[in-house]
């Protein structure tokens, strides 16, 4: 009989072969699956529709659930399987690789301002989470105004995923950024997952800017803290541009093409 490891592998492989999928598409998504329209095209999902055994266990997407963490083992260990072939193939020894120095990762100040963005909504969202909540259902039953309580919740919503989804791809663009710049020739085209990541960044904060304008007017006691985040997110948007430049040009696969 398969084992778990076995199985996660052999399914993996059966879908790779089927073709349907987007190479790399789940790199420069912003992550929000259920409301991805590109989901039957990605790989990532897939597996891990499939791999779920019962799709509505809710331990299973429980990060205090010991399932989860074994979903999350079984792929770390597949990927490190997958490695080791890799490298095998090409005839890398991972037991004795040549040391490397790594240069050391200051922290831009766009990182600064988009990581102190992401704690100070965290905690604003969970402050004010009741009057988020009595002012969707305001819209809703006392003025019954359908459409407006609907955006409410879902700029409510956008901006929740974001919070600290811009942080992480603010981060990840900045990563070996001075070294990848100052090499002569990008053999491995490097560069580009600075750029994608810098794009994904730069859409979560126009898409967060756009929610937290569709709150401002209906948050009359909490205009200028709104004011302020909005402030804040123009101040990270302005230095991830002026660092890359050209980061929109850059084509996510699938979203882009
Ligand atoms: S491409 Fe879509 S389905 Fe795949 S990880 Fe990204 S958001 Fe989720």
């Amino acid at each position: 009989m398969e084992s778990k490891k076995e199985k996660y592998r052999h399914k993996l492989d059966e879908l790779v072969k089927s073709g349907r999928f987007i190479p790399g598409i789940y790199n420069y998504c912003d992550r929000w699956c259920e409301r991805c329209t590109l989901s039957h095209r990605c790989l990532n999902y897939s597996h891990e529709q499939e791999m779920m055994e019962n799709k509505n266990d809710p331990e299973i997407n429980d990060i205090k659930n010991k399932k989860f963490w074994e979903q999350i083992r079984l792929s770390f260990e597949v990927a490190m399987d997958m490695i080791s072939e890799d490298a095998e193939r090409l005839g890398i020894d991972l037991d004795n690789l040549p040391d490397v120095e790594e240069p050391e990762q200051v922290e831009s100040p766009a990182e600064k301002l988009a990581e102190k963005y992401g704690y100070a909504m965290h905690d604003w969202l969970k402050e004010n989470h009741g009057k988020l909540k009595e002012k969707a259902e305001q819209l809703l039953v006392v003025y019954t105004d359908e459409k407006n309580a609907v955006k409410f919740a879902d700029a409510w919503e956008v901006v929740q995923w974001y919070s600290f989804f811009i942080s992480a791809k603010v981060h990840r663009a900045h990563l070996d950024l001075d070294e990848r710049l100052n090499e002569e020739e990008d053999e491995y085209n490097m560069m580009s997952d600075n750029l994608g990541s810098a794009k994904i960044a730069l859409i979560a904060i126009d898409r967060s800017m756009e929610a937290l304008s569709v709150l401002y007017p209906e948050m009359k006691e909490q205009e200028d803290e709104i004011l302020q985040f909005l402030a804040l997110l123009s101040q990270i948007k302005k230095q991830v541009q002026a660092t890359f430049p050209t980061a929109m040009e850059f084509k996510r696969p699938g979203f882009d093409d």
